[in-house]
């Protein structure tokens, strides 16, 4: 490449203009710097020498002498709660609020900061009368929220649905538009479903505490109330099959199972327990084993293969399993299923050296650990992997996350749908 003579003209250029740009800013710096109090620095000083107390009564100081400081009141408050030291971010607001001078629009950013500082510390009391007190101002949607929130994990399920059906009026209000999907931001869908969504999660909620009371009028009505709310909801569904079986209306459950099961199969998996139940109940435990069989082959979950196999194992001819096991195994291959299989292969067969059993047991011990990582349920909000199946997800506290698949069987999907020809 050659050399261009023009460039050693434009680079002296480039040298003064940037030696100007920095003249410049530190001129403004210094302008700025002036217009701060003392207590400013002393403030910051205090932050970095990690003695938040001295730079909070530093900073306080500031805004006695300039009112306008009230950001960093906030950036103070958010700061410590970002830290985890909430009660310090609950004095800073708290020190904003009692300022008599403050206008409305601040005074409600700090109520809701200061009674969103409390629900992180756990003081759900104290939360709660921070956003009571916004009801009724600009504020008032997300009180309403952060309140359904308190509620549901108090599991108040009557305040909470009331405040969904508040919160769900208020939507209807701003945006009469709301429900009607066609012509609503994808926002305010997600934000529809998840509050009707939470509703009939609600009304299930309080289905189960008045079936535990055996009150069963109310746990109906709860059941029904949940449907209207969502006439597809797999949980409100299968609660009217256990409505009926802890009666002992068991043809009216396994009626009401099956039925579900048809048009949703995706339920299958979380309904194979009850049902084996409810057909022991009948003396029809046979019919029981061939069904999870039968559901086993159709669907390949996992849950409903574990399910037929304690099934086989209790009700009914123990010979049978191997062959079922291998046709099982077959059609839906899976670690789980292999392990399994092996399990039983041993049963039947203990012969080898000892060497040779060994080496077996040490190959399953391997499959076993590998099966016992797979088996988590994984919440697709906020990725939280559980060993139990939940509604709502213990992490990220959203309704209907996990689908009713091992990790095993969501993997096993995926590869197929990535590679349809290698499996
Ligand atoms: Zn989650």
């Amino acid at each position: 490449m050659e050399f261009e003579i023009e460039w050693l003209l434009v680079l002296p250029l480039f040298f003064a203009l940037g030696w100007l740009a920095a003249q410049w800013d530190s001129r403004k710096r210094a302008q700025e710097s002036k217009k701060l109090p003392k207590s400013y620095f002393q403030g910051l000083n205090h932050l970095l020498d990690q003695e938040p107390d001295k730079a909070i009564e530093a900073l306080i100081d500031v805004t006695r002498v300039d009112t306008g400081t009230v950001d960093l009141y906030f950036a103070l408050g958010h700061l410590f709660t970002q830290r985890g030291e909430v009660e310090r971010g609950i004095r800073v607001y708290q020190n904003l609020i009692d300022r008599p001078d403050l206008s409305e629009t601040p005074r409600l950013s700090a109520t809701f900061k200061l009674g969103s500082a409390f629900l992180s510390g756990g003081l759900f009391d104290r939360a709660e009368q921070c956003f009571i007190q916004l009801i009724g101002t600009s504020r008032e949607f997300e009180a309403r929220q952060q309140l359904a929130h308190i509620y549901q994990s108090q599991q108040e399920w009557q305040q909470a649905i009331g405040m969904v059906q508040a919160l769900k009026e208020t939507a209807q209000k701003n945006n009469p538009n709301y429900s009607n999907h066609s012509s609503s931001s994808d926002k305010q869908n997600t934000q529809a479903l998840a509050l009707s969504l939470s509703m009939a999660h609600f009304h299930c909620e309080l289905a189960i505490e008045a079936m535990h009371r055996k009150d069963w009028s109310v746990a109906q009505n709860e059941i029904q109330a949940a449907l209207t709310e969502r006439p597809q909801s797999i949980r409100a569904q299968s609660l009217q099959g256990q409505w009926y079986a802890a009666q002992e209306r068991h043809n009216e459950a396994l009626a009401a199972w099956q039925n579900l099961a048809q048009a949703q199969p995706e339920a299958i998996p979380l309904l194979v327990n009850d049902m084996m139940k409810s057909f022991v109940a009948l003396n029809r435990s046979a019919d029981g084993v061939e069904y999870l069989y039968q559901q086993a082959l159709d669907t390949g979950s996992i849950d409903v293969l574990d399910a037929w196999q304690l099934a086989q194992n209790q009700y009914a001819d123990s010979t049978q399993s191997l062959a079922r096991l291998d046709a099982l195994f077959t059609r839906h291959p899976s670690l789980n299923a292999l392990n399994q299989l092996l399990n039983a292969r041993i049963k039947e067969e203990e012969v080898g050296s000892e060497d040779e059993r060994s080496k077996a047991a040490l190959i399953r011990g391997l499959i076993q650990k590998q099966v016992k990582q797979l088996s988590r349920y994984r919440c697709t909000h906020c990725g939280f992997e559980a060993a139990h199946y939940y509604w709502q997800c213990p992490a990220c506290t959203r309704w209907e996350t996990y689908p009713p698949k091992r990790l095993e069987e969501i993997e096993n999907i995926k590869r197929t749908r990535d590679n349809p020809n290698n499996y």
